[in-house]
């Protein structure tokens, strides 16, 4: 097989990978920041990012997948490092404590991923709990040089760094001078700062924060940035092979990654760096703000403008593959559509692939071989730097000639037992381990159980209504209600979503 060849943001070259410890891979994507409901966008990055996961893997590799929960120290204005942390801010709002938010949404994006058949990392650290790596690290980069105190908080050097090791702005391309200059005007602690430029590592905290902690410059709480650096050399070592996140992330978190672990360790944390492009609706940023977004569950009920009707998380996940996880994707109701009928006719194919047999005599012709070179194709198109779109489109030729073998245009017959068992075995590891999709019926929970449970459920409360057992049916219905979960009684049955 090829060798695997991934677009390394950092180089911005097409490199082929090389792990560092040959058969292991560690691989560090930043997650979510636990202040409100997890929105499609991420939904899209922690998608690709499963689907290389699950690839590498799948290549043989013992993959440690650590994805963060950020829920301490990302403020509103995380460039200019200005305004409320953001996870303190909803809990003020709403009179808890900042972990009672933290915990309703890391239970939420749970959720969800489990939803869209995202495999939990192997390692899901909290920001919160590693507050001594944080701080040993500030004072590493302290004793190294590269960040000063003053009043409480630490600042990271950025022109001493950049005058020492030349890479800061490597990443995202700035360059110091301009970001300097840009930044110039308004930044809160401007006068705290050496330059502008300068990001905040420790912050001291204001009397009014409320997530606060001892450290030997203030009480106070860790920069944004740090969390990632200190988590990824803690459980993946100062240097390991990928760092991902959505390109977002590229400027000012990524880059500012990069400036701690070289002022800590000396050395870069990543030798791949991956970044997802961004998910749109309808041609435009999708903004909360804008009115121009959709949560996830209005796309699985429909119950939104921008949608004419509800799409499985399953369609959704492959209308995500069915683009490069580089290139921006548009999410339109038309697009959902195509993906719809696309998804089904992939599954439905794979149906048809299972009850294809073999005749007792086999006389190989050339269709043995095209099936053979659209399966191998498949492979080299994921070892391209993971082009899902590409894979797919082989695995559709391939649907072609599955129903043109079902419908007799092709013969069973011209196909080698051996190519008509790899042709089945590799159809089923795309479609269910490598891009981790699920038969619809199947996909609340990934085996159906839930699914299961939830029918019989349904049929005991309407047993209990033929019954007139007022007192049964009432009690399931408050129930569910607790546990979020609706249902939806109509003349074709009772169906039910939660949330
Ligand atoms: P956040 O919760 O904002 O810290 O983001 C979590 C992850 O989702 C990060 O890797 C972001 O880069 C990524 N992300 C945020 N918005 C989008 C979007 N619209 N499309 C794709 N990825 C996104
Ligand atoms: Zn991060």
């Amino acid at each position: 097989m090829d060798n695997l060849f991934i677009y390394n943001s950092l180089t911005r070259n097409k490199e082929e990978f090389k792990s560092l410890h040959e058969g292991y891979v560690g691989m560090y994507v930043c997650g979510p920041t636990v202040y409100s409901d997890v929105h499609l966008g991420n939904c899209r990055t922690f998608i690709s990012f499963d689907v290389m996961f699950r690839y590498l893997t799948y290549l043989g590799y013992k993959v440690r997948y650590v994805r963060n929960i950020t829920d301490v120290g990302h403020l509103e204005d995380d460039v200019a490092e200005t305004g409320e942390d953001k996870i303190g801010k909803k809990a003020r709002l709403e009179q808890v404590e900042p972990m009672e938010i933290v915990q309703r949404y890391t239970n939420g994006f749970h959720d969800m991923m489990r939803i869209f058949n995202v495999l939990p990392p192997s390692i899901e650290p909290h920001a919160t709990q590693h507050i001594i790596e944080q701080i040993e690290m500030v004072q590493r980069i302290i004793d190294n040089g590269y960040a000063y105190e003053k009043n409480g908080s630490v600042y990271f050097d950025t022109l001493k760094f950049s005058q020492d090791k030349g890479v800061y702005g490597q990443l995202s391309g700035r360059v110091i001078e301009e970001l300097i200059a840009e930044s110039r005007d308004n930044l809160k602690n401007q006068d705290e700062k050496k330059h502008p430029a300068d990001f905040a590592i420790w912050m001291k905290a204001s009397p009014e924060h409320l997530m606060r902690w001892n450290s030997p410059w203030s009480i106070g709480f860790p920069g944004w940035h740090l969390e990632c650096s200190a988590m990824s050399t803690k459980y993946l070592g100062e240097t390991f092979d990928i760092h991902g996140g959505g390109n977002d992330l590229k400027f000012p978190h990524h880059e500012n990654e990069i400036a701690q672990n070289y002022g800590a360790c000396n050395c870069t944390p990543a030798r791949y760096w991956m970044h997802t492009n961004m998910l749109l609706l309808n041609g435009k940023k999708m903004s909360k703000r804008d009115g121009n977004s959709i949560s996830p569950q209005q796309l699985f009920t429909g119950d939104s403008p921008h949608v004419s009707k509800g799409y499985s998380p399953m369609v959704v996940r492959f209308f995500i593959l069915q683009a490069h996880y580089a290139s921006p994707l548009d999410l339109t109701d038309e697009a959902l559509q195509a993906a719809e009928k696309g998804f089904r006719r992939l599954m439905e194919a794979m149906k048809t692939l299972k009850s294809l047999e073999s005749p007792s005599t086999v006389q190989v012709g050339a269709l043995d071989q095209e099936i053979k070179d659209l399966l191998a194709e498949a492979f080299t198109n994921m070892n391209d730097d993971f082009n899902t779109p590409k894979a797919l489109a082989n695995l559709f030729e391939l649907v072609t000639k599955i129903n043109a073998l079902k419908g007799g245009q092709l013969h069973i017959a011209e196909v080698s037992v051996q190519t008509l068992e790899h042709l089945k075995k590799t159809f089923h590891d795309f479609i269910y381990h490598i891009f981790g999709l699920l038969d619809e019926d199947h996909a609340s929970d990934g085996n159906g159980v839930l699914d299961g449970l939830m029918q019989l459920v349904i049929d005991m409360r309407a047993d209990a209504r033929t019954r007139k057992d007022w007192a049964t049916s009432d009690k399931i219905r408050d129930v569910l209600k607790e546990l979020d979960i609706q249902l939806k009684d109509s003349k074709e049955g009772t169906t039910w979503t939660k949330g």
